[in-house]
């Protein structure tokens, strides 16, 4: 496995991957890395010949300075991990490289970056497309892969991809949760032990509001219900609790449940925490 740093190296080593005639795999991450980033390399794998891993945490996309700040940096367990995993290629840029003095453009995607995580976070998703664009030109692959953990994002990149037609395959992979149900991420290392243990209410609620829509209930009485489970966690202020069509992130109706999202965003022991659940496992489209 190399480490790169330019997009000289990066661009090179793809190339090189591309004479010998083979497919390259695309998984960009901020690092701190877990079992959740592991299943994306994992697939990526499996679909490709050349795999490459970005580990930037991208500041473009913090609306929360001390958020940005605390972020979890483990750099060396990273690489093991990458490593482990059978990545070929880990691309780890400077905040200079990615933002060199006079950068002055940012992507600004539309409705569908708007409700929840776009009203939540300011700015949030415009970062986001704006350093994916920039890290999909300079690895140039055929697939990328994104965790349907964040569910939001991965619509707002599928509809960069389609709308700026990048040529890129944008692939929605599940999430991976803990044994109490709790999606892996980052920021979970940041829970104290009873936070640790009330962050399961997401996941839990969730699951309540899907079973409801499973059984027939309406889906302003299983978000009811997911919400009421929610509420019984003292120490949860929750954003959001929504249920929605999981193309369009818009209202979903009755007929169409099948296609629904149940989307959550709460802040758990000062930690904020995000989760969803679809009703089925159908990728986007
Ligand atoms: P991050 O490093 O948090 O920016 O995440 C990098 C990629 O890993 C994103 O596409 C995330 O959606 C994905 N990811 C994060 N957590 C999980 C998880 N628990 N299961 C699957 N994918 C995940």
């Amino acid at each position: 496995m190399r480490v790169v740093k330019t997009p000289l190296d990066v661009r090179r080593a793809v190339a090189d991957a591309r004479t010998h005639g083979r497919t390259i795999g695309f998984v960009p991450t901020m690092g701190a890395l877990h079992d959740g980033h592991a299943s994306l390399f994992a697939r990526a794998l499996a679909d490709n010949h050349f795999v490459v891993a970005s580990i930037f945490v991208n500041p473009m996309q913090f609306n929360d300075p001390s958020d940005l700040a605390g972020y979890p940096k483990t750099e060396a367990n990273d690489e093991a991990i990458c490593r482990v995993a059978g990545v070929d290629l880990v691309f780890r840029p400077d905040n200079d490289t990615i933002y060199p003095e006079g950068f002055d453009t940012r992507v600004v995607p539309g409705s569908v970056a708007r409700p929840f995580e776009g009203e939540h976070r300011i700015g949030h998703f415009d970062g986001v497309a704006t350093v994916v664009l920039k890290l999909l030109n300079l690895v140039g692959p055929d697939v990328a892969y994104f965790g349907r953990k964040d569910f939001q994002q991965l619509a707002v990149i599928r509809r960069m991809a389609r709308d700026l037609n990048l040529g890129v395959s944008i692939i929605g992979c599940p999430t991976v949760r803990e044994a109490d149900g709790l999606a892996m991420s980052s920021r979970n290392v940041k829970l104290s032990s009873d936070a640790r243990t009330e962050a399961a209410c997401l996941s839990r609620a969730l699951s309540i509001a899907l079973d409801r829509l499973r059984a027939g209930d309406s889906i302003a009485e299983a978000r009811a219900a997911g919400r009421r489970a929610m509420s019984t966690i003292p120490d949860a202020d929750v954003d959001y609790f929504e249920i929605v069509d999981r193309n369009s992130l818009g209202p979903v109706s009755e007929d169409m449940v099948q296609q629904a999202v149940v989307l959550v965003a709460a802040t758990v022991g000062g930690v904020r925490l995000i989760d969803n659940m679809q009703y089925d496992e159908g990728d986007l489209t």
